[in-house]
């Protein structure tokens, strides 16, 4: 995983929303081609990486503690250090979890992509019963060792629940990744008992400050790791046309420490990084926690039909 050199296996796919080929560029990114499906407005990655490919990028030791970061030739995928900004997930977990329990009380509840399993702790705390999936195997071990909940290491589709068994699953950061959305959804619902809650958070390819920012926006970025791109139209169909009535769509902010905040401007500019980073050490509120929202991701919410 190196400079941007590699000559690995790509596929050709059809749109999945409407299963049509008819395309156009929507954006060149790294070498990568961002298309928009001319029928439904659907913005994926074609070609894009295998998914043997992309299994190696998640399964990376070092995806939830990335130096490239820091270091711009490197390629640019994962977390700088998911460990360290634990409470500020957690914080942005707590009004995820707020909202969902306006629509259930707690029950069984499912966390696809758990990561370290900050979501399952919570949870946990909070009367569910909660478990996960993973599919990297470090972070897998690190949830099972340190939470309570059962994590499986591995993808939807090697697990062997229950049908309707969860009374909410949850996917956050997820589906942009999946090879295939719309059968990720069906198996959720599949697995969903009736009037069961999704929730799901992504990047909004549809937002202003998606569009402002164009290449330079840190989710195109990750062209290698992100092969969908959804605005809340394209997720809303997706979500309705597999049986879903959508509940709510927020937008998706978090917290940050002003340090780690400060730090992570290095993404857009290295020298606003560098003067900012001066300042608020002069003025000691590093370790202040603040809630940024940039607008360019969303959370949605709804209800299994
Ligand atoms: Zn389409």
């Amino acid at each position: 995983m190196g400079k941007h050199n590699e000559s690995i296996a790509v596929e050709y796919v059809k749109c999945n929303l409407c299963n049509s080929d008819s395309t156009r560029i929507f954006m060149k990114v790294d070498g990568f081609n961002i298309v928009k499906c001319k029928n439904c407005d659907l913005i994926y990655v074609n070609p894009r990486l295998k998914f043997n490919e992309l299994e190696k990028i998640y399964k990376n030791k070092i995806y939830f503690n990335n130096q490239s970061f820091k270091d711009t030739n490197y390629t640019f995928y994962g977390y700088e250090n998911y460990l360290l900004e634990k409470k500020d997930i957690i914080y942005t977990f707590i009004r995820r979890l707020n909202v969902i329990e306006k629509y259930k009380k707690p029950g069984t509840l499912l966390d696809i992509g758990c990561a370290l399993g900050f979501f399952l702790e919570l949870a946990l705390k909070r009367g569910w019963k909660a478990r996960g999936i993973e599919i990297s195997k470090v972070a897998a071990g690190y949830a099972k060792k340190h939470q309570k909940s059962p994590v499986f290491n591995g993808t939807l589709e090697e697990v062997n629940y229950k049908k309707e068994s969860f009374d909410v699953i949850t996917i956050f950061d997820v589906i942009e990744h999946v090879p295939n959305p719309k059968k990720t959804i069906l198996q959720i619902k599949n697995l969903l008992k009736p009037g069961g809650i999704i929730s799901i958070t992504t990047p909004n390819i549809g937002s202003l400050p998606a569009k402002i920012l164009g290449k330079k926006w840190e989710e195109v970025r990750r062209v290698r790791e992100h092969i969908y791109y959804f605005s809340d139209k394209t997720l809303n169909r997706l979500l309705k046309e597999s049986g879903f009535k959508i509940l709510k769509i927020e937008s998706a902010g978090r917290y940050f420490s002003v340090e780690s905040a400060v730090r992570r401007l290095n993404i857009y500019s290295s020298t606003l990084s560098g003067i900012s980073s001066k300042f608020t050490r002069i003025l000691g509120i590093n370790n202040m926690r603040i809630y940024i929202d940039p607008y360019y991701k969303i959370t949605v919410y709804a209800r299994k039909i």
